[in-house]
């Protein structure tokens, strides 16, 4: 089994995703979080707004619903150009996404071709379906938004959401008005987005229906060279691959300080990119190597976007750098464009001037991330699979387990589990041997194991052990709350924690 095969399996097995709608057969692109993906995702939620809504006191956190009407998408503009690039087999009529069959059989990228040229690179390099090699038809453009007949009648179509930025644009006067009127001001959103992908591959990453965690920040176009706290990041090093970078194929570690003066990247656009890089860095422990910020050319990106930056991480399971994120400097493009049609005016006056904000978007994908986190975290060593979480996104913080089932030892776990359920998340097993049990939450990123045995009736001691290096330490059971919380803070090295084990 590749490692694919591997993280897919033990997410099936043990309850991280799996496809939705299973027993009728499931279809492409939509999954199930099981009981431990949905801990990884709402923990990596939590630390998302923490992080990024603590950037700032006027960020808050808005919801809408899923359901829109079209008009917004007319103001928008996705109506008109939410759009990928189709081609369908003249035979079998399935149907696929053009740049990706370009990418696959040419080795080149094709994000920015428009329909005309990939219909020439496919007749010219006769690419045939990857189906039953029949002749492929033109390639034309295929808008991905799902649309619904809300009501009795079914008169009024409706739209779901393809990203929920456009919560945040349609909230923007009420809440501007209510934050007591103040730019920069920061709105953001976590939510499901949808979209009807033409072939959802890359299994989890992929999806149809998916969640984002997206910031919008609405600031004076004026002041785009300004950031309140920039002396905090100007020496900070960017991982940047810049569209000049492609040719030589090497990130430049650029300081922030640089990449405002040399690059011409403005000051407000910089000082988030290193709050980006910081988050995936210092909060989720990626290491460097694995992260870039790649940027996008003209062609490539959305024609509104003016400055646009993918995060991408190093992901085996993928063959290299993938998107999980991107920062966008959107312009005025979706004010503007929702005041034209809505005929609402959404202006601000503030410093004695009045204009249409701008905007830039922080956007992530929430199910890319945690594909992300199984890929990054996922080890093999000689007789164990594990997954080595940090705690902040670890689904299960200890698991306890009585030695063995008889002679009052589940009754005591029980007592002990049950201690800990208040301060933890905790996980109790007793069925198996106890090599099977420390297996079984190894595979699932359990970072501490407490074994209840004979010395804790005797002594009121039980043994922890560390997932990462499987060390063991005995604790006084009245020590053990405060032990643990000591451990999962990293305020104690595990081997002080108690007494080792030989
Ligand atoms: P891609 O180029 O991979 O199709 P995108 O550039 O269209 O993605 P955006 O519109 O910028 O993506 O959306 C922001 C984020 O939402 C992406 O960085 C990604 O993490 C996530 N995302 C977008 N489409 C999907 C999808 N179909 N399934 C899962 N996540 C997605």
């Amino acid at each position: 089994m590749n490692k694919t095969d591997k993280i897919m399996d033990i997410a099936a097995k043990r309850g991280f995703f799996y496809p939705s709608a299973e027993i009728y057969g499931s279809k492409a692109g939509f999954w199930t979080y099981g009981h431990l993906g949905t801990r990884i995702k709402h923990k990596w939620q939590n630390l998302w707004r923490e992080f990024f809504l603590g950037l700032n006191n006027n960020f808050f956190e808005v919801e809408d619903c899923n359901i829109l009407p079209k008009q917004v998408f007319v103001g928008s503009g996705h109506l008109e150009n939410f759009n990928d690039p189709l081609t369908e087999c003249n035979k079998c009529h399935f149907r696929f996404r053009a740049d990706d069959l370009i990418e696959d059989a040419l080795d080149i990228n094709a994000e920015g071709i428009d329909e005309e040229a990939m219909t020439k690179l496919i007749e010219d390099n006769m690419l045939l379906c990857p189906k039953c090699q029949s002749k492929l038809l033109p390639v034309r453009m295929f808008n991905m938004m799902f649309d619904l007949k809300v009501g009795a009648t079914g008169d009024d179509v409706m739209y779901l959401r393809p990203e929920t930025a456009q919560a945040p644009f349609l909230a923007f006067k009420r809440e501007f008005n209510a934050l007591r009127k103040k730019i920069p001001m920061g709105l953001a959103v976590i939510g499901k987005a949808f979209r009807n992908e033409i072939s959802p591959r890359q299994g989890f990453f992929r999806l149809r229906e998916f969640s984002q965690a997206e910031l919008q920040i609405f600031f004076d176009a004026d002041k785009i060279n300004e950031a309140e706290d920039w002396n905090s990041v100007k020496d900070y090093k960017l991982r940047l691959f810049t569209v000049k970078d492609r040719k030589t194929k090497k990130i430049q570690e650029v300081s922030c300080k640089d990449a405002n003066t040399k690059l011409k990247i403005p000051k407000f656009y910089v000082y988030h990119l290193a709050k980006v890089q910081q988050f995936y860095l210092d909060a989720l422990k990626v290491q460097k190597e694995n992260f870039r910020f790649r940027e996008l050319d003209a062609k490539e990106r959305a024609f509104y976007n003016k400055i646009h930056f993918d995060v991408e991480l190093n992901l085996e399971t993928l063959k290299g750098f993938k998107e999980v994120a991107g920062v966008h400097y959107r312009t005025n493009h979706d004010l503007g464009g929702h005041q034209k049609c809505s005929k609402e005016n959404l202006e601000v006056f503030v410093d004695e001037k009045r204009f249409v904000p701008h905007v830039l978007e922080l956007s992530f994908g929430v199910d890319r991330n945690v594909w992300a986190l199984l890929d990054i975290f996922y080890k093999e060593e000689k007789e164990r699979a594990l997954f080595t979480f940090p705690q902040n996104v670890a689904p299960i913080d200890v698991a306890v387990f009585p030695l063995v089932k008889k002679d009052n030892l589940p009754e005591k776990a029980q007592e002990i589990f049950k201690d800990l359920t208040k301060s933890f998340k905790t996980f109790y097993d007793e069925s198996g041997s106890v090599g099977k049990r420390y297996r079984r939450q190894d595979e699932i990123g359990t970072i501490y194991c407490v074994t209840v045995d004979h010395d804790t009736l005797d002594k009121n001691t039980v043994t922890i052990r560390d997932r990462d290096s499987m060390k063991q330490i005995k604790v006084d059971v009245k020590e053990l709350v405060n032990v643990l919380n000591k451990l999962i803070c990293c305020e104690l090295k595990f081997e002080k924690a108690g007494s080792l084990i030989k």
